[in-house]
């Protein structure tokens, strides 16, 4: 089974082809990153307007790097939802009218799924149940993945996503858009325990997150650090930031890991291409006898290959999608 798939719910144009679900012929993606910088983040209607221009160049390349032509093709899968509706129907638009022209089905794809299947690509022998932590710009999810499309969300953050988080800290010690990469480089230069941030616990739902206490907690001590003329120390700030998002993130996904007798971990989205996270959540996975699973950097920002992986377990299930299929902008995990 061919699969052609597209991504482009925010600030990257990508495509891919996908053979028989797991084998990646092809991954191309064109990021807008040194268009949104100027801005210090994504800009809506700029993003919707480059993925106008670069579609079909990112898709004919697709094609070409897989050696495969449209006539190839067994389905077409899309990122409906969720992300930036102008830019969600772009990609919407593009798929319905190939899928239209070769006659093939249409595969609508949540975008979250797609980072969750970014796990199988790697690893051949990953299969459902197992648990997964996804941590991209907009979510902060601990899922049980019961069956291939099969959710169950545990927990959530109940403000800032762990990569917003990132961002907003980036931009208050100056390291400019998108700041998870920045701080991720710099705090190699730092002292993780050089300050104790707050590590905030949701009362009565374990499983949950919330990062607005330690955001605000960096801000007020840089604050404090400029009325008292004291320099502010980049490195410090950013490695005792990223140690205090990391063990709240490994602490919730080993316990419930643990108290849901999963023995399968795998994380997933932007930040989980965070060294310090993948060293750390291995350790703990090995200590508690838990099998941990990660895809490669490129696997874990968005990209069309994870959304082939979706789009082709959709596909065998039979979900498929007609003409009004339309960009949802808020779509939930595991809704269709
Ligand atoms: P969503 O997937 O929730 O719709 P998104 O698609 O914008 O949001 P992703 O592309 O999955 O998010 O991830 C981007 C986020 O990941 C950004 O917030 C970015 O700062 C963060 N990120 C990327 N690399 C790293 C890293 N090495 N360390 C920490 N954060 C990172
Ligand atoms: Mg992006
Ligand atoms: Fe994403």
């Amino acid at each position: 089974v061919l699969i052609l798939a597209i991504e482009s719910s925010c600030d990257e144009t990508a495509a891919a082809v996908i053979k028989n679900g797991r084998t990646v012929l092809s991954n191309v993606i064109s990021s807008q990153i040194d268009l949104h910088k100027l801005y210090g983040g994504v800009v809506p209607e700029i993003a919707s307007r480059k993925h106008i221009e670069k579609i079909n160049q990112v898709i004919e390349e697709a094609l070409k790097e897989a050696e495969v032509t449209l006539d190839d093709l067994d389905a077409i899968g899309v990122t409906y939802g969720p992300g930036l509706v102008g830019a969600l129907l772009v990609g919407v638009a593009e798929a319905k009218a190939i899928s239209f022209a070769k006659d093939i089905p249409l595969v609508g794809v949540h975008h979250i799924e797609g980072h969750i299947s970014a796990n199988y690509i790697e690893n051949p022998d990953l299969e459902p149940p197992f648990l997964c932590l996804v941590v991209s710009g907009g979510h902060t999810h601990l899922v049980v993945v019961k069956d291939y499309g099969e959710f169950e969300i545990l927990g959530r953050t109940r403000d800032d996503a762990a990569g917003e988080a990132f961002d907003k800290v980036a931009r208050a010690i100056g390291l400019g858009y998108p700041g998870g990469p920045k701080i991720d480089r710099l705090s190699k230069e730092g002292n993780p325990y050089a300050m104790n941030f707050p590590k905030a616990k949701v009362e009565d739902a374990p499983y949950d997150f919330s990062f607005s206490g330690v955001k605000s907690a960096v801000l007020n001590h840089i604050n404090k650090c400029k009325m008292q003329g004291i320099p502010v120390v980049e490195a410090d700030v950013a490695a005792s930031f990223q140690r205090c998002v990391v063990e709240v993130l490994v602490e919730h996904a080993i316990a419930a890991a643990k108290d849901y007798h999963i023995d399968k971990l795998a994380i997933a989205g932007g930040v989980a291409s965070n060294q310090t996270l993948r060293t750390a959540m291995k350790q703990a996975c090995e200590k508690n006898q838990i099998q941990f699973y990660h895809p490669s950097p490129i696997f874990c920002t968005d990209n069309a290959a994870m959304i082939g992986v979706a789009a082709y377990y959709e596909y065998l299930k039979g979900t498929r999608h007609g003409w009004d299929l339309n960009a949802v902008p808020n779509l939930k995990l595991g809704e269709r």
